[in-house]
């Protein structure tokens, strides 16, 4: 399928590496390195994109230059390399004065296979005079995505990368990513002057990982220990959360219903962070909860699953964190829970970000297309795949909205009366205030502002208040509604809201799961 064997390469894997065989395009890829070609590498986290460019670097004349943007991740790879007796080093703020210049004596005096360099590092004068000395065997650029403002993670220290091409014209490079919609794709190829380069392009599907999306029935913890019970008891796993305060306190729950949970952010002590981690690679069994801080870079192949309980602001942001789940092929899961309050608090952190008017829609957009694919009833692999430019001819069979098509509603006249309530009460209250209206409910600020006398007032008792709040939900994830961040979290209409309020656009929508969320906690009295 991918050419010949490359003798020298194959003999590399197995005795530097210790692997049978390539996977996949590894070996056609490092065939084209070692030739000098440039390359733009596409392949989902755990497809063993880093043989990509370390195999090539020890048989490429001089050393590679690799710019990562992780100091975590040097320092794993480096010892990694170390341990299979290549001659690796990194440079990066981590090393003091004398550190740093006995790795550049080592780089000078060609003792390097390969350095890892911070893409602010690789900018200064200092390290341009340095590579100017050196033999260099290629560029490797890690996490390309980083180069472009259509990535979730934009860096701008990556955009300073075009001069590795213009200064070292001869030397071949080699961009990858795992997350890349087809914008950021062209981004790279463009801010890295990439446009000749080969694309290889192996997809983003992760077919071992199951994917499911639940609605937050107001107790998303007890959610999931109930799925952490039922299928992983005693396997290792990721649990993301927003804020450091609900990773301590959701660990410190998970601790006391007998599981061992250990927290991870970047407010804890240095010593502890990496405790934590070494406790999650080397024990069975320890879930690790965690914002985003925690994952990147960590190749621990058996993670049976990961968890949201906050809902990530992209699908590229989604996809890369859930991909850490599964690296080994073996089946896992990816699991999340998600409610109004996510939708509303992501589109209130996103409208007071200080981020310039053009960046801001961009997330907006992103955003969006994160609701979307928790909102579908169709297939979310299918969904998933065809944001990253990707097909997948036939619903995937492993994800939930495939095992269990989702119930839907005829849910027209119902949001009819909701925006129409949003329109009389003069689109400033937020939603549980409008769902008493809708209720009917009298209590003192409806009898203020004399909401009990609209005629929208009392007209939505043939549904229950969470049903309502959940419908609020879909109607502002759908862009029928926005969330107002001058008032108080207000919710107005959009144009969007128009064709249905005037019976011109019906809608289908996924029917709340209505179980009482006391149900789920009986097991443990
Ligand atoms: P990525 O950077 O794409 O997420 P890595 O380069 O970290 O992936 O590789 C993921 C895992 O797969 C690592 O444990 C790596 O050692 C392993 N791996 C990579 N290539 C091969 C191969 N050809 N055969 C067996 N294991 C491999
Ligand atoms: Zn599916």
């Amino acid at each position: 399928m991918h050419g010949d064997t490359h003798p020298e390469a194959l003999k590399v894997l197995q005795e530097v590496f210790g692997y049978d065989s390539f996977r996949g395009p590894q070996q056609a890829i490092i065939r084209h390195v070692i030739a000098g070609g440039d390359a733009l590498v596409l392949m989902p986290t755990g497809g063993g994109k880093s043989l990509c460019y370390q195999i090539p670097a020890l048989l490429r004349e001089g050393t590679a230059i690799v710019v990562s943007p992780l100091i975590a991740l040097m320092q794993d790879q480096v010892a990694a390399l170390e341990q299979n007796g290549v001659r690796a080093a990194y440079l990066n703020s981590s090393l003091d004065y004398h550190e740093a210049v006995e790795v550049e004596n080592r780089l000078r005096s060609g003792e390097l296979d390969l350095l890892y360099v911070a893409p602010e590092r690789l900018a200064t004068a200092r390290m341009q005079m340095l590579l100017e000395q050196t033999r260099i065997a290629l560029f490797a650029i890690d996490e390309a995505h980083c180069v472009s403002q259509w990535g979730h993670d934009f860096r701008p220290e990556y955009r300073q990368l075009s001069q590795l091409h213009q200064r070292f014209p001869q030397v071949p490079r080699i961009a990858l990513t795992a997350t890349a919609d087809v914008p950021t794709r062209g981004d790279i190829m463009e801010h890295l002057q990439l446009q000749e380069a080969a694309l290889y392009n192996s997809g983003f599907d992760r077919p071992n990982i199951r994917y499911h999306i639940a609605e937050n029935q107001g107790n998303a913890k007890e959610q999931l220990l109930r799925f952490i019970r039922e299928h992983h008891d005693g396997e290792a796993g990721i649990v993301y959360c927003l804020s450091r305060r609900k990773v301590e306190e959701t660990a410190a729950w998970l601790e006391r219903q007998g599981l061992t949970a250990l927290p991870y952010h970047a407010g804890l002590p240095p010593e502890q962070r990496q405790h934590h981690q070494t406790r999650f690679l080397r024990e069975e069994g320890v879930v690790v909860v965690a914002t985003i801080a925690f994952g990147m870079g960590i190749d621990k192949p058996d993670v049976r699953f990961v968890a949201h309980l906050n809902l990530p602001k992209s699908i590229e942001a989604y996809y890369q964190e859930t991909g850490r789940a599964g690296r080994d092929g073996l089946p896992a899961d990816a699991w999340m829970a998600y409610g109004l309050q996510d939708v509303i608090t992501l589109r209130q952190m996103q409208q007071d970000s200080s981020a310039a008017d053009h960046q801001k829609r961009i997330e907006q957009q992103k955003l969006d297309a994160m609701l979307g694919l928790c909102e579908i009833i169709s297939c979310r692999r299918q969904a998933l795949l065809h944001y990253f430019g990707d097909h997948l001819d036939a619903p995937c069979g492993n994800c939930d909205n495939c095992l269990t098509p989702p119930e839907t509603w005829e849910a027209t006249v119902a949001a009819q009366k909701a925006l129409s309530c949003v329109y009389r009460t003069e689109q400033r209250f937020g939603v549980t205030y409008l769902v008493d209206v809708l209720l009917g409910k009298h209590n003192e600020r409806i009898t203020r502002f004399g909401h009990d006398r609209l005629s929208t007032f009392g007209i939505g008792k043939d549904l229950a208040a969470s049903e309502w709040k959940a419908l609020f939900r879909q109607l502002i994830a759908s862009g029928f509604l926005s969330v107002d961040m001058e008032g108080h979290g207000g919710i107005k209409l959009t144009a969007n809201a128009k064709p249905v309020l005037r019976g011109e656009q019906n809608l289908t929508l996924r029917k709340p799961s209505n179980k009482p969320s006391k149900a789920k906690t009986a097991r443990r009295g």
